[in-house]
């Protein structure tokens, strides 16, 4: 299929031509022609899958014909965190740069007299966090009741982030005759209940379930001691010598600790998690994707659905909690076709965690040996190639052992927001402005 048979205007087509891509991709064939029927469509998806641009493409045409009233947007994007809002602006900017449309990006952070500005001047596209769009409403700065097309974006990261009351108010403020978009890398039972409650006779379209980990990102496990991680990490640095990377964190705290580790060895790393600042984090991930900075030690939240290409490689210093973060994690690397390397660093306490892991990616993660000399604390390698893991873990659960926190039903077990958040603190609601209402 090609793009000139999707029903997209020339001048979308033209945008689309010019930034290069040949061919739809899997969410964007199935996906675009539905949005073009002003069907509501629910879209089981995550990102790198092209499934920003499935639904930004339509959405252009489709509002190309009106105009935007004064504090009236005429559609909304949901989105979970800030850098994801001004991603999907990104995309707006970009396939849209051959029509008139106005666009706002509502975020924490920024400042809100210039927000209230653009949306005085009316906006034709609305991006929004759910807290600064709350915010904003309930200052009387907008009105929901001309928005065409909603789209709630993420939507189980929203779960995650404990945003799901706050997405029913804003649902609630518009009006029934709309259009409504949901996509979600997975349908745990909440989500399941928003679509039902808030789309109308949805089309349900999917690509590639989240569990299935790109081909091109190899990975690998290393067993060690709480203790012992940090000379691991700096170990298995000098054995990659890794052109960048993401370093996974489970909790805030330690963020700046391991940050500080590498800096002091020389590399150039740099701390990304909720709590700083956000021009400090529009600048650390400007470093990123400049070079400046190579490595960035980061949270989950913070490093969602970033669309960085070229990342040689994805370090889990914690193992995540949940099955999800995993591949979410090490789908930072072996982007665009491109190869990764991914590794993870496992306690004894995460063996619960590894095997949810293993079962929703349906393979055992191949063990890197490393011993810790008694005397130095000195990791030592003791082979090369990895084996698989399971010839020698003899003390892991069985498969058939009731999960906790496995989402390979699209199930989560307990109730959101649950999982590294509860360590993580405020990871994800945690950034001022962006909290959730019933948080603040
Ligand atoms: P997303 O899943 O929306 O985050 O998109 C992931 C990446 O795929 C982005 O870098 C897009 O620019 C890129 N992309 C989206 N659609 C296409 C396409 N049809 N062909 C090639 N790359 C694409």
């Amino acid at each position: 299929m090609k793009f000139e048979d999707l029903g997209l205007s020339p001048e979308t087509l033209k945008a689309v031509t010019e930034k290069g891509y040949e061919t739809p991709t899997p969410i964007q064939q199935k996906a675009i022609p539905i949005i073009m029927m002003a069907r509501d469509v629910v879209g089981l998806a995550q990102t790198g899958t092209g499934k920003t641009a499935g639904f930004t493409l339509p959405m252009i045409d489709a509002l190309s014909g009106g105009r935007a009233r004064m504090r009236m947007p005429r559609s909304l994007v949901l989105e979970p965190t800030r850098e994801l809002a001004a991603q999907v602006a990104e995309n707006f900017k970009t396939y849209g740069k051959y029509h008139k449309l106005t666009m706002a990006l509502l975020v924490g952070g920024e400042s809100m007299g210039d927000q209230t500005k653009l949306l005085d001047k009316g906006v034709d596209v609305l991006i929004a966090t759910p807290g600064r769009l709350l915010d904003l409403f309930s200052r009387g700065a907008i009105l929901l009741n001309d928005i065409r097309i909603l789209v709630i974006d993420e939507a189980d990261r929203m779960l995650d982030m404990g945003f799901i009351p706050d997405i029913e108010k804003i649902v609630s403020l518009i009006p029934p005759t709309r259009q409504t978009l949901l996509f979600s890398a997975t349908m745990p039972p909440e989500i399941k209940r928003l679509t039902e409650k808030f789309l109308s006779n949805p089309k349900e379209v999917s690509v590639d379930a989240p569990a299935s980990t790109a081909v091109t990102v190899e990975q690998f496990l290393v067993h060690t001691s709480t203790r012992d991680k940090k000379r691991v990490l700096g170990r298995l640095m000098k054995q990659e010598a890794p052109k960048n990377a993401f370093i996974f964190l489970n909790r805030k705290r330690d963020i700046g600790d391991v940050a500080g580790f590498l800096q002091k060895q020389g590399y150039a790393a740099a701390p990304l998690h909720g709590d700083m600042v956000q021009a400090k984090r529009t600048e650390t991930l400007q470093g990123f994707r400049d070079g400046t900075i190579s490595f960035l030690v980061c949270s989950d939240v913070a490093a969602r659905g970033l669309d960085i290409s070229n990342v040689s490689h994805v370090f889990n210093y914690d193992v995540p909690m949940s099955a999800d973060d995993y591949v979410h994690r090490i789908g930072r690397t072996g982007r665009a076709g491109k190869s990764g390397r991914a590794w993870m660093i496992a306690t004894k306490e995460d063996e619960k965690f590894l095997a949810n892991i293993e079962r929703l990616i349906k393979k055992p993660i191949p063990v890197f040996e490393m011993e810790t000399s008694k005397d130095t604390s000195e990791p030592v390698q003791k082979d090369h190639a990895p084996k698989e893991r399971a010839e020698r873990r003899h003390d892991r659960p069985k498969r058939d052992e009731p999960r906790s926190a496995s989402h390979q039903d699209g199930k989560r077990a307990g109730h959101a927001p649950a999982r590294s958040k509860d360590e993580d603190g405020h990871d994800g609601p945690g950034f001022g402005d962006d909290l959730p209402a019933f948080m603040r």
